[in-house]
């Protein structure tokens, strides 16, 4: 199983790392001609302003959204989950605007900028070790996102179908199950799909 990394901007080699230690094959994406030969991406943490140019820049834009519409999966953290999104709170226009939800940008305020805590996920049984750094929040879902987790009552983990979206950065540790899950949506997509 192949999961590539868009390689534009952001944490790209931790998620390289996660990926191989889950057990499946990373690999670096700069150009979309490496969608093909994927199973499944992430898009990783970053910075969403710069991610959102960079994708247009390249032609990322059309490339994901189609790799999506032949029902392969994405997942997207912070920044990563910021560019999946339909909505962006305060802004005109999103960028992939793929998983039907609202996002606020960098919703913790400046006494919580960066934080770790244990977070219960749904569809994983122990709470996995998450690090949030200016992270955004999920303030609203349409009726196809599952909400996965909330922390003090906000959404942070949500799915849609082939779509994940974390709030936080789950290749920061060595806590490889939000990986783990995410290859078990792939094998899902490849048994319904292909
Ligand atoms: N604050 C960043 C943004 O709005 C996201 C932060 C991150 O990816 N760690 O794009």
């Amino acid at each position: 199983m192949k999961v590539g990394v868009l390689a534009l901007q952001g944490a790209v080699a931790e998620h390289i790392r996660s990926i191989e230690q889950a057990g499946a094959t990373g690999v670096s994406v700069k150009r979309v001609e490496q969608l093909d030969e994927l199973d499944g991406l992430i898009i990783p943490g970053g910075e969403s302003t710069t991610i959102g140019k960079l994708m247009r820049k390249y032609d990322f834009i059309d490339a994901v959204r189609s790799f999506s519409e032949q029902g392969k999966p994405i997942f997207g953290t912070c920044a990563g989950l910021i560019v999946l999104a339909k909505r962006i709170e305060g802004q005109d226009g999103a960028h992939l605007e793929l998983m039907d939800m609202t996002v606020a940008r960098n919703a913790f305020g400046r006494q919580r900028e960066s934080f770790e805590t244990d977070l219960p996920v749904q569809g994983i049984d122990e709470p996995i070790r998450a690090v949030f750094i200016r992270a955004p929040l999920i303030t609203q879902v349409g009726p196809e996102v599952d909400v996965l987790s909330t922390f003090n009552g906000e959404i942070v983990t949500a799915r849609q179908g082939h779509l994940l979206a974390a709030s936080y950065h789950p290749e920061l540790t060595d806590d490889v199950r939000l990986h783990e899950y995410f290859l078990g949506m792939i094998k899902e997509s490849a048994v319904v799909e292909r």
